[in-house]
Formats: C-alpha cells, structure tokens, sequence
C-alpha cells in the first residue's frame, strides 16, 4: 500500500481531503482547508478570519515551544458560550416561555483559569454561571465568579468545610445553590447555615428511572452513583420544612450522563424531571430552577447518527426540546415555568482546543529488496517468486495460501536451525511485497468481493506512523473508553495520502496508540496519511478541549505538553497573535512528584563521577562537562526534541 507510484497530484484537491477526513461533517463550521492544502480553524466561523494551524505551529516555534502543542482558540470558546446561550433564548422567545435560561459550565470539563474565565466573560451579558463538583473547585470557582445575578451550582459528595466555602459564597451575594447529593448533606447544609447565619438556596437531585444512552448509560436510572429517590426527596422537603426553611429549596437537578447521542433520551429525561417538579410546585415548593444537567453532545465523527460518538440532533433542537417539553408539561400541571439550567460542559469547550504532534518515524511493513531471480535461490525464495510473477485477480485466494504456506514454512525452518537470517530476511521481504501487490489487483475488485483471506492479510500490511506524545497524557479517553477523535494532518492536504496507518505513542506501552479512527458508519481500523519527507509531518487531534487536559497522567514520566492560546485580533497583519504561552512540564517537575529532588539527583551523580574520575574512568573535565549536561538536562520538556 505504501509507497507505490502514487498517482498524478493533480487528480487531489482539498475538497478530496476535506471529504476523506470528513472535515465539513464534524467540522461544526469551524475547521477548514486553504489553498496551500493547511488545515485551518475559523474561531468565530463564517464571521471571522480563519487561522492556519501550521502558521500557529511556526509562531510557538519561534517562541520556543515545540510540539506536541496544545492550541486553545480563545474565541472560538466565546462562540460556544454565545451559541448555547442564543440557542435558549430564541427557544424561549418561540415558544413564550415564562422563565429565563441559565446556563452553568461544568469546571470539571476543563479547570483551567483562562478557560472557566474566557467562558465567563463570553456568558455576562446571558448571566451565565459556573457548576463546582469537588472541593478543590468550589474554591477555584468563588474566585473566578463575578457576576451575583448567575449561579454558582455546587454538585458532587460534600463536607463541612465544602459547606461552609458555599455559604462564604451566599454572604457574597453570590447565588450559590448546594445540590444535595445525599440526605445528611441536607442535614449539614441546614445546620452550617444556621450557624454562620446565612440563607441557603438548596436543590435535590432527583434519581430519574430514564437512563442516558452511549458510554455514559449508568450514569442514570436507579441504580445511578447520585440523586435522591422520591422518598428521600420528600424526607429532605420535610428536613427543610422543621427547620424552618421551606423557602431554601431552589431547585431541582438530574444529569443522566455525558455525550448523550439521541434526543429522544433527552426529552424522556426532561418530561420524567418536569413532572417531578411540577408535582412538587404544586404541594408548595418554592422551585425556581429545574437543571437538567450536561449531556449534550459532540458529534466526534460527523455521523449525525445515534452512534456513541455522535449525535443526531443541534443544539438548537436541544434548547427547543427542552423548553418546550419543560413547558409542555408544566401547563398540564398549571405550575409557573421554572428558570432553565444546563451544565453543558462538553459541547461548550470540546472544539476550543487542538493537539498538534509530530510523526518522526515510521514503521512500515514492506521494505524493498531485489524482486529478480538468482541461479542459488532458496527453494521458498523460488517459490514467494514464482506466485510474485504469477498473481492474477484469478488466483488471488490461491496465491494468498500458497504464500502463507510460506512464511509458516520459512518460521519452523528458521525454528529447527535450518535457516539462515539472510533467506529468512530475504522470505519475509518478498511475502510483504507479494500481499501489497494482492491489495493493489484486489482494490479492483467490489469490497463484496475480495476474498477473506485478502482482506485480513491487508489489515497486517497497515503502517504505523510514530508521534511524539503520550496517549495517556493528552487522550486519555481514547485508552480508557474508546472515545474517537478526528485526526487529520494539518498540512499537505493538496497532497494524496498514501498509506493506510496506524499511530503510535512513544511510551513503552503497547496500549500507547490510536488505530481507531472516526467513520461515517462505524469505526474505521487505520487513517490515511502521508509518506514522510525530510520536513516535519505534523497531525492535528481535533475536539480535545473537554475532559483530556485534566485527565491525562504521567504515564511514563511524559507531562503536560507545551500550550497557546491564539486570540483574534484584526490589528495584527496575520489576524491574531498568542496571548499566552504555557511551557509544559520538564524533566525536573515530572520527577518531583516522584520524590526525586534535583538538587540531591545531582549530588548523587556527582559522588558517581568523582568516584569514576579516582578510577581513572573518566577524566576531570570531561567529568564534569557529563554532570553539567545532566543537570541541564533536568530543565528539558519530557517530550522528544527533534533539531
Ligand atoms: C460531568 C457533569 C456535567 C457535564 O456533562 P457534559 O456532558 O460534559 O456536558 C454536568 N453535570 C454534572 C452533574 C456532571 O457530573
């Protein structure tokens, strides 16, 4: 597959590669290719300009930063915040909804300062707030929150000390609004508001019996990790009510899970919840708020389909369905139309943020080797050759045996001593060249026609292409979950890929790859790519911005990677510049959080080479030129640094 003549370049255009990697399809309007074959990103798309990657790439460069390389579109970020919020509020306005939206954005899904603060300046004039779900988050969220008229929703298993971070928030002025998880948090939340003398605003999550659909299904129904079932709701209603608080119940929460790929499943969830509410409205809780939590989803492959990686509704049919169920329901009830909220966090930041790698190397099945006769060939030599010179669409199944017949001959020979590692290299080379010409004949053929043993023998010819960075760093949803991100070469699309590949990590760990790839229909096992040149081959990984900058882990020792953030500005001649530049981590911060100290590292190695230097080992100088290079060293990214 590899390294055939390819055909004439004038036969590929960038429509060609924007149709191969379906760029329009999960593109959302953001993603592009230029003339010059680059991959762009229109932050702000069709009203802005469109940036090119590779231009990006270069600027980071230039300050120092290589690759892999976090690019974060400020606002393209800006755009989401705006996009869900319009979204709502043509909803409403449609359907003369009596209640306002509100939006909260999840910090979990990305903490990062300049991102929760970017979100939050994009969502002041819709009011839009922030959901906490630890403690260290409520922290960093009563910091970065400004605007006392939106919410600061406050979700996962809480303490005291949890507690009192909220109330500290209510003395603010702050809508701070805990979500009892359990019924003793009600307990605590009545208590510690008492004693510093402060209103809570509380809410309940109801335990829905509608369950999320995709990987995230059991984050719902009854057997789900959080809410409360109707009698815990009513025994915390009646907590509320002894000790005076009747008017603390605020609102009522239900998340049924993250990507959840069919509406349908949303609109279950929301009428079950609706109803919940309207019944409680009508015994004379004073809910103002329904929140009906994330879910709403990316559409990772472009599918538009109910496929774990897709999503077969907008976000405006999502605004729509939600008002306009929530309203439906409420008028049947004859309640007022509560106050909407979403914590949206995946479709808010997923897009912002794009990885950049390097491939440096290549792994590829078939080498070249002599294709021409001699008079002392092999005997199996002689025979890989004689099936080489014979192939023919006719004989491919035949031809496909009769060299696995080979190989498995060439193993045992090999095995039992009788073969010598120049005839073994000499078998293996001329087997791959005889499958890749198989594939060529039978890519004539109908897919529904070329033999089994054809197709699986392609699936062994797959190349691989080695990118410097961690899977377990920067994607770590691809390991753990399977999760599909679209990966496309940010540069060279004029160009016709050439090989079917794979990719692989530089861990040493044998799950430190991607070899599944997004498709229309299904997954697909390897990406076309290009042969590499002499120029460094770079690959976007697209839609990253949600869950993968906090999950990620040191497997390996590999950290964070190197990080942007471009902004768009007209007054700049390119149309934007870099506000901020985050080096990733280095060799001495990745080794800290082991228990290595520098500073004793090098004391240790100095000992080692003074000891060498007695021994007459090394010589003085170049002793200590070897422990000033480690102690440099230390300062280096973790990554691999190519010239
Ligand atoms: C994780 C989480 C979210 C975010 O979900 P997305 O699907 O990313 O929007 C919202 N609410 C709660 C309670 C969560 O746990």
């Amino acid at each position: 597959m590899s390294r055939e003549s390819p055909p004439p370049p004038d036969v590929w255009s960038n429509d060609d590669a924007k149709e191969l990697y379906l760029i329009d399809r999960w593109g959302a309007g953001y993603f592009d290719v230029n003339d010059e074959g680059n991959m762009t990103v229109a932050p702000l798309q069709e009203r802005g300009r469109k940036i090119a990657l590779a231009d990006v790439v270069r600027d980071a460069r230039e300050q120092g930063l290589r690759t892999p390389l976090l690019i974060r579109f400020q606002d393209l970020l800006h755009h989401r915040v705006r996009t869900l919020n319009l979204a709502f509020a043509s909803a409403v306005a449609e359907n003369k909804y009596r209640g306002v939206y509100r939006g909260v954005f999840p910090i979990k899904v990305n903490q990062l300062r300049e991102v929760v603060e970017e979100i939050l300046d994009a969502g002041r004039s819709f009011h839009h707030g922030i959901e906490v779900g630890s403690k260290p988050e409520i922290f960093a969220g009563l910091s970065v929150h400004t605007d006392n008229d939106s919410l600061i929703v406050c979700n996962g298993y809480k303490d005291d000390a949890y507690i009192r971070m909220a109330m500290l928030g209510r003395k603010l002025g702050k809508k701070v609004i805990l979500i009892a998880e359990k019924l003793s948090e009600v307990r605590s939340i009545l208590r510690i508001s008492a004693e510093m003398n402060v209103d809570p605003l509380i809410g309940l999550r109801v335990r829905l019996s509608t369950k999320g659909g995709g990987r995230w299904a059991e984050s719902g129904g009854e057997n789900a990790k959080f809410g409360l079932s109707t009698a815990e709701i009513l025994a915390a209603t009646e907590m509320m009510k002894q000790a005076g608080k009747t008017s603390a119940f605020k609102l009522l929460h239900f998340h049924v899970g993250s990507q959840i790929p069919d509406i349908l499943i949303i609109k279950r969830a929301v009428r079950e919840a609706a109803r919940h509410y309207a019944k409680l409205r009508k015994m004379g809780h004073p809910i103002e708020y329904l929140d009906v939590g994330g879910g709403l989803a990316i559409d990772y492959d472009g599918s538009r389909s109910t496929f774990h990686s897709s999503m077969n509704y907008s976000v405006e049919e999502y605004a729509r369905d939600i008002v306009y169920n929530i309203m439906d329901v409420c008028d049947d009830e004859k309640v007022p139309h509560p106050d909407i909220v979403t914590e949206s966090g995946r479709a808010t930041v997923a897009h912002h943020s794009v990885l950049v790698i390097q491939a440096f190397g290549s792994i590829e099945k078939v080498a070249p080797g002599p294709l021409e006769r001699a008079h002392d060939d092999h005997k199996l030599v002689k025979n890989l050759l004689y099936t080489l010179e014979n192939l023919a669409l006719e004989n491919l199944s035949e031809s496909c045996h009769d060299i696995l017949q080979v190989k498995e001959e060439s193993q045992k020979m090999f095995e039992l001593g009788l073969l010598n590692l120049d005839v073994k290299a000499r078998v293996e080379t001329l087997f791959w060249q005889t499958a890749e010409r198989m594939q060529k004949l039978a890519s004539q053929l109908d897919a529904s026609e070329v033999p089994d043993d054809i197709t699986e023998l392609g699936k062994q010819l797959v190349d691989q292409h080695i990118c410097n960075f961690s899977v377990f760093q920067s994607l770590l949803d691809h390991w753990a979950l399977g999760g599909l991100f679209p990966i496309v070469p940010i540069h060279r699309l004029n160009e016709r890929p050439t090989q079917q590949s794979t990719l692989v990590d530089i861990t040493c760990d044998s799950d430190g790859k991607v070899s599944k790839f997004i498709d229309l229909s299904d997954v697909r096992d390897t990406l076309p790519l290009h042969t590499l040149d002499d120029k460094p081959y770079f690959l976007g990984v697209f839609l990253t911005g949600a869950y993968q900058d906090i999950m990620g882990d040191i497997h390996n020792l590999f950290g964070r990677v190197n990080e942007v953030h471009v902004f768009l500005d007209d007054d700049e001649e390119c149309g934007y510049y870099l506000e901020e530049t985050i080096e990733g981590n280095s060799i001495r911060e990745v080794l800290s959080m082991t228990q290595y100290e520098a500073r004793e590292m090098v004391a240790k190695l100095k000992a080692q080479v003074d000891a060498a230097i007695k021994q007459d080992r090394l010589r003085p100088t170049e002793g200590m030129r070897l422990l000033a290079d480690f102690e440099r060293g230390l300062a280096d990214q973790t990554y691999l640094s190519f010239p």
